[in-house]
């Protein structure tokens, strides 16, 4: 069983655009998927993915309340897809669409602190995460570099590492690794860190074999989530890298499904 907790989609009539823009911004980076949901779900079936874990980002406070019920629609319509929501901090009813987000049975919350522009322990979003270790939404940051802030980085591993410890009912998803090209950031500030999880995705094409490794044994097993980034990278991509580092049976069926599911409440 498989578990993908790091994808992205987008409505059909948006897909191509965003694709060809957030592409670019990387530097001409190749994507896997047209970004439609239905392309998707046709995708996993071909990668044998069984669950996906959709994440949005409100890039404009103006734009939460419609990105949330799009993503409650999605989730609604398919049997194997999990969405999170998004708010933006920006936006003055942020704390109260949590409260909607919750009613919607999304699963969570993704942020995206370079581009909605704040730092993750910025006091400013404390009220985001206190209400969140109240609902019990887990919150997934985008970790590390990213292209769109090449030279600020908001959301640093030893900044998440402030928020776990201030917010210790929280629970953390920090992608990438903890931190996308900044691993030794991972292994010196959040490896370890109880309430925190950290997913895979696009490691297979930044992280090198034996730090991946050393992150997964001082952080431990089971708070690791397998993940790609679709449509940025492909499952098989990650799933060699995993399957390159030697773990043991227990250890690679907490990654590739068993943490993810005692997340999403599927076990
Ligand atoms: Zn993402």
């Amino acid at each position: 069983m498989l578990i993908d907790f790091h994808m992205h989609v987008f409505p059909d009539h948006l897909s191509q655009k965003a694709l060809e823009k957030l592409s670019k911004t990387a530097g001409g980076i190749p994507y896997y998927t047209n970004g439609t949901v239905s392309d998707t779900a046709a995708k996993m079936k071909e990668w044998n993915v069984d669950y996906g874990v959709f994440m949005n980002i409100a890039t404009s406070p103006k734009q939460q309340a419609s990105i949330n019920s799009w993503a409650s629609a999605v989730q609604k319509e398919y049997g194997n897809i999990f969405c999170f929501g998004s708010v933006h901090p920006d936006a003055e009813d942020c704390v109260d669409e949590l409260y909607r987000i919750k009613e919607l049975g999304l699963k969570g919350v993704k942020l995206h602190p370079d581009y909605q522009n704040f730092f993750v322990d910025d006091e400013r979003v404390y009220p985001i995460y206190d209400t969140l270790s109240r609902l019990q939404l887990p919150i997934l940051f985008h970790a590390g570099y990213d292209a769109v802030s090449p030279t600020m980085i908001h959301g640093p591993s030893k900044g998440i590492a402030r928020v776990a410890e201030m917010f210790p009912r929280l629970t953390i998803i920090a992608a990438h690794m903890g931190g996308l090209n900044r691993y030794d950031d991972t292994e010196e500030y959040l490896a370890g860190q109880s309430n925190v999880y950290l997913d895979t995705s696009m490691s297979a094409s930044y992280c090198k074999p034996e730090q991946f490794k050393r992150i997964i044994k001082k952080h431990g097993a089971d708070k690791i989530l397998f993940a790609t980034d679709c449509p940025w990278n492909r499952p098989a991509d990650e799933l060699s890298l995993i399957d390159s580092i030697g773990l043991g049976d227990t250890e690679r069926n907490q990654i590739l499904y068993a943490n993810a599911a005692k997340l999403l409440g599927i076990e």
